[in-house]
């Protein structure tokens, strides 16, 4: 799955849950705790699955480390291979000077987060490298298996007999055809979508290629219902959410051409002081609009107080703590000039709830999603009245 949002140089804000792997031609790699939790599961389940039905060896027990050794190896494999499948998104959008800000690996799969998304042959090349590489590897293992003749007759991979990499072979063509599925968020979606994009342009070849995608979802939806099955209906479901937040997101991608951050900023705003109290920003809270406020010293800004942060802090420290030891410290910096595209999709990437716009070392103004909104319907509004 490749993925088009953007983020600041410094990269998303760490989070507990997130490990670093490592990095490939400087793309930073993390892995989602949860995903040590499924590989666990799925060992677990195949361990007493295979125990059920007599596969597993009995009593000896370098046997059960050897065969467990094996079961956990594939489920690796298989993550390994979703990996290099997110790479060859990351290095085809390089070929094409788009970034690659991160590869996150989920237990759903992996995401490749790119910097934009390119023209529409871009896409297609970028969209289709993914589910290429999953083909390359399984050719490749199949090649191997034929060569040395460990390729077991099919009627013994049913019975759970087939080698690891057997298996691996097979994963990988079943990647490649689930990723080639013509659906949001699915790279055949985004393939298509290329596709219709070249002759219709990208609003109309997206709102297209997201109708046939929820059509399949609603398929999948039903064949799930008839069979009783609730992660096809579980899949269906997210195929189907999938399909309007692409139209939504290229909508806003259209309204926010040529716009910049100093067009919808706003300028007019409170901020307050690292001694304030955090009784003094509940004040400022109630009287204003503000939800958010830069905190300043010495004319420096050393922090954002959001509300979030100002309803746990006075939880937690009561009105006369001060405002600093309640502001995140980390904030998000955007300057005047900056595409308001990219500036919102800093936003989401990092998920931060303002950016601080200054131009130079002085604070200009702030950016939030909401306010970007309210932009847009003003600006909609505006041009009604031509
Ligand atoms: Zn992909």
């Amino acid at each position: 799955m490749a993925k088009p949002t953007s983020t600041h140089p410094t990269g998303p804000a760490p989070s507990r849950w997130v490990w670093r792997l490592g990095s490939v031609a400087g793309i930073p790699i993390r892995v989602h705790f949860t995903l040590l939790l499924l590989l666990i599961w799925i060992a677990w389940l195949e361990l007493q699955q295979a125990g059920a039905q007599g596969l597993a060896p009995e009593g000896d027990p370098v046997a059960w480390l050897l065969f467990l050794g094996g079961r956990v190896l594939f489920i690796v494999g298989i993550f390994a291979c979703v990996l290099f499948h997110e790479i060859g998104h990351a290095l085809v959008a390089r070929g094409f000077a788009i970034r690659t800000t991160e590869i996150m690996l989920y237990p759903f799969g992996g995401v490749a987060r790119l910097h934009g998304m390119g023209r529409p042959t871009q896409e297609l090349w970028i969209s289709l490298a993914g589910p290429s590489v999953n083909i390359v590897i399984g050719l490749l293992l199949f090649a191997v298996l034929q060569a040395t003749g460990l390729w077991a007759p099919i009627d013994r991979l049913a019975r759970g007999e087939a080698t690891v990499l057997q298996n691996l072979a097979l994963a990988n063509f079943i990647l490649a055809g689930f990723n080639l599925i013509p659906a949001f968020p699915m790279d055949g979606g985004r393939v298509l979508r290329a596709l219709l994009a070249r002759r219709f342009g990208m609003l109309r070849g997206t709102s297209i290629a997201a109708t046939i995608g929820q059509a399949f979802a609603i398929g999948l939806g039903l064949l799930g219902l008839f069979w009783g099955n609730f992660i096809l209906i579980f899949i269906a479901f997210f195929v189907f959410v999938s399909a309007s937040q692409e139209v939504g997101m290229q909508r806003s991608r259209v309204m926010m051409r040529g716009q910049h951050v100093r067009d919808a900023m706003i300028r007019r705003f409170e901020s307050l002081s690292g001694h304030d109290s955090l009784g003094r920003a509940a004040e400022f809270l109630l009287a204003t609009h503000q939800q958010d406020f830069p905190v300043v010293e010495a004319g420096k800004v050393i922090g954002v107080l959001t509300r979030p942060a100002l309803v746990r802090g006075l939880t937690e420290r009561g009105p006369s703590a001060p405002v600093s030891a309640a502001a995140a410290e980390a904030y998000l910096a955007l300057e005047p000039g900056e595409p308001l595209q990219d500036a919102v999709e800093q936003l989401q990437a990092e998920k931060q709830k303002v950016g601080l716009v200054f131009d130079g070392a002085q604070l200009v103004g702030m950016l939030t999603e909401e306010n970007v909104r309210e932009f847009f319907q003003l600006h909609a509004i505006d041009s009604g009245h031509g």
